[in-house]
């Protein structure tokens, strides 16, 4: 069924000449997704289009940043525009240093996403479901109203944007709706396995030593229901390269695993969490404790503390958790324990 807040999404798509999208910082192949999707649609409809991201998206995705104008902020003042999209994010935060100019500019606001958000609401539009399993599957509810064909390359986008935060169909949030967008997106020339191996397996020759030297800093807590990594600042001040779904696929892998969190230094006292649970345990209140959000089962957080005190005091956090989440399961089971992830 369409939405109210879709139709509303729709209406000021439709009503905007020049469209600036922007998204989370590091953008994932959700978020680059759905700007290249997204930018394709506007673009066949005959919008001016261009996508502004704080970070450049990773080399993996340059089949998808070819397929619109993507530009990398440089500080300067924002192009002029009369509509700002945010995808896969919610909170302004979370465009890192375009947050006050975004926030000034006098364009309106859209917000398209599937994370929950509890910060104040600076957007006119908001179109979110956490129920939907990527940001992807409303840039592909939004095409249905823009009346554009999905392109090759649009199509590509968005089969990204599924395979990403559904750990390839694995996660719980794998549902109907993200199949059939993903059956159609086949229909319509996507290779799954071209794109598996486009985003998977270009990885350099000391890829296997480096996750290898990523995985021996593995440590457990409470009895292995609490897994960490910890990945400090490489000697030439770079952090380590390894992705982290890489590494939280293989310590989930382990049966007494309940949450996995990976903590990556990424400056002089800034450090990075990805936090994943494979059951009750719900990562989003424990990155929000560090500033942080996200889903149920997949959250993270950017903590302004060296690596060892972020360290200590997520394992700390998390044993408090982990004993309130043992509690609860002791009684009856809540809403919010069925919910999704990514
Ligand atoms: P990842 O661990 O893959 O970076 O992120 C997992 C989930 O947590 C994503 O849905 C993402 O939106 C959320 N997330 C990651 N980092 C942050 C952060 O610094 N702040 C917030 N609010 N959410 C984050
Ligand atoms: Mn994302
Ligand atoms: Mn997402």
């Amino acid at each position: 069924p369409v939405t109210d807040d879709q139709l509303r999404a729709v209406e000021l798509l439709k009503s905007s000449k020049r469209i600036l999208l922007t998204g989370h910082e590091r953008p994932d192949g959700d978020c680059v997704g759905s700007q290249a999707a997204l930018a394709c649609a506007l673009g066949a409809a005959g919008k001016s289009v261009f996508v502004m991201n704080v970070d450049a998206p990773a080399p993996v995705f340059s089949e998808l940043t070819a397929l619109a104008d993507f530009r990398v902020d440089s500080g300067e003042s924002l192009p002029e525009h009369d509509l700002v999209v945010m995808l896969d994010g919610g909170d302004l935060s979370r465009t890192g240093a375009l947050h006050d100019r975004l926030a000034r500019a006098p364009s309106r606001k859209l917000v398209v996403d599937h994370h929950l958000h509890d910060g104040a609401a600076w957007w006119d539009e908001a179109f979110v479901d956490t129920s939907a399993s990527a940001t992807g599957v409303l840039v592909r509810r939004l095409c249905a109203h823009l009346g554009a064909e999905i392109s090759p390359g649009a199509a590509r986008a968005i089969f990204t944007t599924l395979v990403t935060d559904t750990g390839w169909f694995k996660y719980s949030n794998t549902d109907v709706e993200t199949l059939s967008i993903a059956a159609e997106m086949i229909s319509l020339g996507v290779r799954p396995a071209e794109v598996y191996g486009d985003l998977f397996q270009r990885q350099p020759l000391q890829h296997p030593l480096k996750l290898a030297g990523a995985l021996a800093r593995t440590t457990y807590f409470a009895d292995g229901k609490i897994v960490l990594l910890d990945l400090p600042l490489g000697p030439d001040g770079l952090a380590m390269d390894v992705d982290s779904d890489v590494a939280l696929d293989v310590v989930r892998s382990v049966e007494a695993v309940e949450v996995a969190l990976v903590v990556r230094e990424i400056g002089p006292r800034r450090c990075k969490l990805s936090a994943r649970s494979k059951g009750a345990f719900d990562v989003q209140k424990l990155a929000a404790l560090f500033g942080g959000g996200g889903h149920v089962k997949a959250a993270g957080a950017t903590i302004e503390l060296n690596l060892q005190d972020a360290r200590s005091q997520l394992v700390e956090a998390a044993l408090v958790r982990l004993a309130e989440t043992e509690e609860r399961r002791s009684t009856p089971r809540t809403a919010a324990d069925a919910a999704r992830q990514p």
